[in-house]
């Protein structure tokens, strides 16, 4: 293949790309989507087979085997309640891998490679580095592997500056004085001990933040491994992948109500639960035939998932009640909030495989003024994406989050297990209000009996 039809399968490869994210952006089209993202990475890895640096085929042919049998292991097995551990290890992967070209490119060429190769290499090995060892710590944290809550020691934040400082300074010593080989070395080490740093005093419940900025860091290593290898195709796969992942993180923040210096400087993973309004009164406990009755005679009926829906694997249950309760002439919704569950599209991706059709779905900004004319809008593990606090409440740690309003439809019902507060630790006044019902129990079990309870309904 010549260096020409090299470059017009990058092409095709980039185009492919920019269509993949488009699609992407909506449910509908996110499966195209993703075909689509796969076809140009399928064309990129076979413009670079036929790239004439390559001298022989051996380990290439066994890195492709090796990752391909991970690859496919990793999406048969792992379930869908895992993808953000899954994200973190792709990213954890990525990431190593621009950094090791990055050792090798150094080691092969050193100095000879001219500063502003160099400048790149060190900005792929820095951030490749941080990024694996980063990506690898919120791997562990999210699959328990190690403690979830933030790890926290004295002169914590000194202690990461010092290393931020020295492995910046090495970069710097590194442009300068570029056959210097313990300045790049010193600055891989330090970059691989940051990663674990930065990310062990976040929680758990933050990780699809960290992972997104990571993501974005993984992507902009790339770009720069790119440039030290003059790849095109990298250069802009790179490029759009660190930017795409670092407006997730933006929109993330923005649906939480959080600053991105605040993610930034890793100051998150914390929230103070008392300054939010202690809830007095009782919560009115409801039971299953009620409710199926109820939910039987409504007009319209909106589903609102939370995190609890993800842990109880509830979606095919929530999918059944929806089928069952459409049977009876009720016309059902469901409410998707941003960032409801712990990752960006949680709820999209459950109710997906569990076949809930697109049209059902409701992005936050349709439905709430659909909630007031909603006869019964049922919280399905759900907490601070429906507290009223954050509308109601401006010194509320989570004033300001948009919320879905189901406070204002004409009753709530509940499912969760009990009193149990949400990711924020703060009460949620809706579960006191007169119109609220507390349907106490697993949410898939509850469900599952609702279907059953609403078919004998006449
Ligand atoms: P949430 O506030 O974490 O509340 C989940 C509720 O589910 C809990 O109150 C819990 O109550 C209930 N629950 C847990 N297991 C259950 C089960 N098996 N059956 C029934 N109920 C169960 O969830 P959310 O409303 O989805 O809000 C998401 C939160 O995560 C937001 O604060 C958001 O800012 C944060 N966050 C999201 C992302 C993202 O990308 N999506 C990223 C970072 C942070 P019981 O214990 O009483 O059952």
């Amino acid at each position: 293949m010549s260096l020409y039809a090299v470059e017009i399968t990058y092409l095709i490869a980039a185009i492919l790309f920019v269509f993949g994210l488009k699609g992407l952006s909506h449910p509908d089209s996110a499966r195209r989507g993703m075909i689509l993202a796969a076809a140009g990475m399928a064309a990129a890895i076979v413009g670079t087979l036929f790239e004439r640096a390559i001298v022989s085929y051996e380990w290439i042919v066994a890195g492709l085997v090796v990752g391909s049998l991970i690859g496919a292991a990793m999406s048969i097995w792992m379930p869908m309640t895992a993808m953000p551990q899954r994200t973190a290890l792709s990213h954890a992967f990525g990431a190593l891998a621009a950094a090791l070209v990055g050792v090798a490119e150094y080691s092969l060429h050193g100095a000879s490679m001219g500063r502003f190769r160099i400048g790149a290499l060190g900005f792929e090995v820095m951030l490749g580095s941080l990024t694996f060892t980063g990506s690898m710590m919120a791997f562990s944290k999210l699959q328990g592997l190690m403690r979830g809550t933030p790890i926290t020691y004295k002169g914590q934040n000194v202690v990461t500056s010092i290393l931020l400082v020295v492995t910046v300074s090495s970069f710097i010593y590194l442009l300068i004085n570029p056959s210097f080989a313990a300045a790049f070395y010193v600055m891989v080490c330090i970059a691989f001990l940051f990663g674990v740093l930065l990310v062990i005093p976040i929680g758990a419940s933050d990780m699809p933040v960290v992972m997104s900025l990571l993501n974005s860091y993984a992507g902009l290593a790339s770009a720069a491994t790119g440039f030290v290898l003059a790849n095109n195709v990298l250069i802009i796969a790179g490029t759009l992948d660190g930017f795409s992942g670092f407006i997730l993180s933006i929109l993330m923040c923005r649906a939480m109500n959080r600053s991105i210096t605040n993610v930034l400087f890793g100051a998150f993973g914390a929230y103070v639960a008392d300054t939010g309004v202690a809830e007095t009164g009782t919560m009115r406990e409801v039971g299953l035939e009620d409710v199926a009755i109820q939910l039987a005679y409504a007009r319209q009926v909106v589903f609102v998932p939370g995190y609890g829906m993800a842990t109880a694997q509830a979606q095919f249950a929530v999918r059944d009640l929806g089928d069952a309760l459409e049977h009876h002439g009720v016309t059902v919704k469901y409410a998707i909030h941003p960032v409801a569950g712990r990752m960006p599209g949680h709820m999209n991706v459950l109710l997906a495989e569990a076949n809930v059709p697109y049209s059902s779905l409701y992005e936050m900004e349709q439905i709430n003024p659909e909630l007031p004319r909603t006869d019964v809008a049922v919280v399905i593990g759900a907490n601070d994406v429906v507290n009223p606090e954050a509308r109601d409440n401006p010194k509320s740690p989570i004033a300001g989050m948009p919320i879905i309003e189901c406070d204002r439809s004409k009753s709530v019902v509940v499912l969760k297990r009990g009193k149990g507060k949400g990711f924020s630790g703060l009460e949620n006044p809706l579960f006191f209000k007169p119109n609220t019902g507390m349907l106490y129990g697993d949410a898939k079990t509850s469900l599952s009996q609702l279907v059953q309870e609403v078919q004998k309904v006449r």
